[in-house]
């Protein structure tokens, strides 16, 4: 090993870091990046308050108003830096055909060329990429610390705003060392936000690189490479790079399920608990529906948190399917987030929180849209005045993709089982998309095979979670389109197979469902009153799970009949619930032909299963 010092810079990692291997590679990066210094960070809360003090003081961040809300910021990004960036995202397998036709790939050596050794004579993007910045040492661990299930990831940065949020959203710090010893195993993870200072310049409040972005995966390699972007998912590596795109693949490997879930747990007024697991595309209620308060007529019912985003599965010794959230915190969307939608999030919300493009208020609190009653002056997203003139003008105080991080130890629902290392054990699975129309409210598989096609066929309507067109359709198998790091069609398989390793144990296979809370009527507007009330639907779920409901049967699945649902405390007429589950053999017909597209697009390693389910639907709805 070399001697840990790189250019004069002094490498000086604490004594309690032990690990030869990940100090040679943080004195590699540091001779790639070139950073002006580097700071090894332990995760304690005088630390965050440092850097938190250090970009007030840099304009990065705003303390909000303490009496209002405590210990609590504002971060406003760059206007070309606010959201994933999927069409730059590549995940870089050795063969193109190993990242399957879903994804973007790049050979790995043509990436590490354009990101790292540079080629036709221009230098990698990454030489040099943190000049006049501190690169920090990031140590984090997805799940428990020191949980079989849990995998240990280091960040490098050049950001201090991903430093502070990585704090919120994973077990960040110095504990991770004891963990991995002199020579446990850890994802690297190198991100800089590609905008290097030449001596003397002058910082932005929010310094990213407006044109260049890469947000890059080594499956094989278990290594993430991200440039040029600050913001959430594309610059918190360890959430939707490593907890998503290579668990997925190290799911695959393994025999376990990494998934675009949250989980919840749900008590019923007998005490008996169950734990539900449910997959919905990025803005698309997973909080909500994760912190969701029964409604009137649910006494004695209660929803409590494991996660809101992601589920790590794993077959436990008794065969049954245990979940464990690997995250610690909530990166969640603001917009639309009330006291009647969301009420314990809303509470989670009142202090120690970093808000992302959210509105400024004359007294230095928060407002965005769907909040509650507008400010009658404020600054938007973009510092610029706001009044609600402008607002009937259709100019946002909010960024639709405004976000607030927060530790989940905040959410008064949290489940007391929320960080136990062996996960909770799961009784259903749901899988659900924004579709104004077609697919109903709620719908029980009737065999694994049709549940795995359910999930698989998915569509759903994009949001402001991503760059690109909003509203329009699109297949998103599993909520996982932008966040499987393999071939789609070999996830299916996986999927498929688990069925099998479960099996054998004699355990009854955790029910599939799957659910639409967005369906329209005529005059454009939802016709489900969702949040709180899709508890009708997880109770509906939970009496099929005890034999206590029929439903019906029809070419999908099998839906409740009106009189199986709990109405009391709801007024919800037959013709309205028709309205909701009713399948509409056009616009079946026109699903179905989607559904081959996307088969069309995996043919060459489609499991023979999901065509045949397919094919089975198709002559129940047909003829
Ligand atoms: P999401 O994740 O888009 O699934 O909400 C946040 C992010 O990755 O930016
Ligand atoms: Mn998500």
């Amino acid at each position: 090993m070399n001697a840990p010092v790189m250019q004069g810079l002094p490498l000086k990692p604490p004594p309690y870091v032990k690990h030869a291997r990940l100090i040679a590679w943080v004195a590699d990066m540091a001779a790639l990046c070139k950073p002006d210094s580097i700071e090894w960070c332990d995760g304690s809360q005088a630390e965050y308050d440092r850097l938190c003090e250090q970009m007030v003081a840099a304009g990065t961040l705003k303390r909000l108003n303490p009496t209002k809300r405590p210990n609590a910021y504002l971060a406003w990004t760059d206007p070309s830096d606010v959201a994933r960036v999927e069409d730059r995202t590549f995940i870089c397998s050795e063969r193109r055909e190993d990242a399957g036709p879903t994804n973007h790939w790049m050979a790995p050596a043509e990436m590490r060329a354009i990101l790292q050794h540079g080629k036709d004579g221009q230098p990698g993007l990454f030489d040099g990429c943190m000049r006049g910045r501190t690169m920090y040492v990031v140590p984090f661990s997805m799940g428990p610390l020191g949980s079989p299930i849990a995998r240990i990831g280091v960040e490098l940065t050049d950001s201090p705003y991903v430093v502070v949020n990585m704090k919120l959203m994973t077990r960040m710090g110095r504990a991770v060392y004891d963990v991995l010893g002199s020579d446990g195993a850890f994802v690297p993870c190198v991100h800089t936000v590609g905008a290097p200072l030449q001596p003397g310049q002058a910082d932005v409040p929010w310094p990213c690189n407006p044109t260049t972005k890469y947000i890059v995966h080594y499956p094989e390699t278990r290594e993430i490479w991200s440039y040029g972007s600050g913001y959430g998912g594309n610059a918190l590596l360890g959430k939707k790079c490593l907890a998503l795109r290579i668990a997925s693949v190290m799911g695959r490997d393994e025999g376990w399920l990494a998934e675009h879930m949250l989980i919840l747990g749900v008590t019923s007024p007998q005490g008996k608990k169950y734990h539900v697991a449910a997959a919905f595309p990025s803005a698309c209620g997973k909080t909500n529906f994760a912190m969701l308060i029964p409604p009137k007529g649910f006494e004695g019912w209660k929803v409590t948190t494991i996660g809101d985003d992601i589920a790590w599965i794993k077959p436990g010794a008794d065969g049954r399917l245990y979940a464990i959230n690997p995250e610690a915190g909530y990166f969640g969307v603001a917009p639309g987030t009330n006291t009647l939608t969301n009420p314990n999030c809303m509470a989670s919300l009142t202090r120690d929180v970093i808000f992302t493009n959210v509105a400024l208020t004359d007294d230095g609190d928060v407002w965005w849209e769907g909040m509650g009653e507008p400010p009658a002056h404020c600054l938007d997203w973009q510092g610029k005045d706001w009044t609600p003139a402008d607002g009937a003008a259709g100019r946002k105080a909010a960024h639709p993709n405004a976000r607030f991080t927060v530790a989940a130890t905040n959410n008064p629902a949290l489940d007391p089982a929320w960080d136990s290392p062996a996960g909770v054990p799961l009784d259903a699975l749901i899988f659900g998309g924004r579709r104004s129309d077609t697919v109903p409210l709620v719908t029980q598989a009737r065999t694994w095979i049709e549940g795995v096609y359910m999930a698989a066929t998915m569509g759903s309507e994009t949001t402001a979670a991503a760059f690109g067109a909003q509203g329009v359709v699109r297949r998103d198998p599993f909520a996982m389109l932008p966040f499987c790091g393999y071939h789609m069609a070999d996830y299916f398989r996986h999927w498929l197979d688990m069925e099998h390793r479960l099996e054998a144990s004699g355990h009854t296979l955790p029910s599939i469902f799957c659910v639409n809370w967005f369906r329209k009527g005529p005059d454009g507007r939802f016709i489900w009153p969702g949040y709180g009330e899709n508890m009708r639907v997880l109770k509906w779920m939970i009496d099929r799970l005890e034999g206590r409901v029929q439903g019906e049967d029809h070419a999908f699945g099998i839906s409740p009949a009106y009189d199986e649902m709990h109405w009391e405390g709801l007024d919800f007429g037959p013709e309205q619930f028709a309205a909701v589950t009713e399948m509409n053999p056009q616009h079946w017909a026109r699903e179905l032909a989607l559904h081959q597209e996307l088969f069309d697009q995996l043919a060459q390693r489609l499991p023979a299963e999901l065509a045949e389910a397919r094919l089975r639907m198709a002559q129940r709805i047909l003829g």
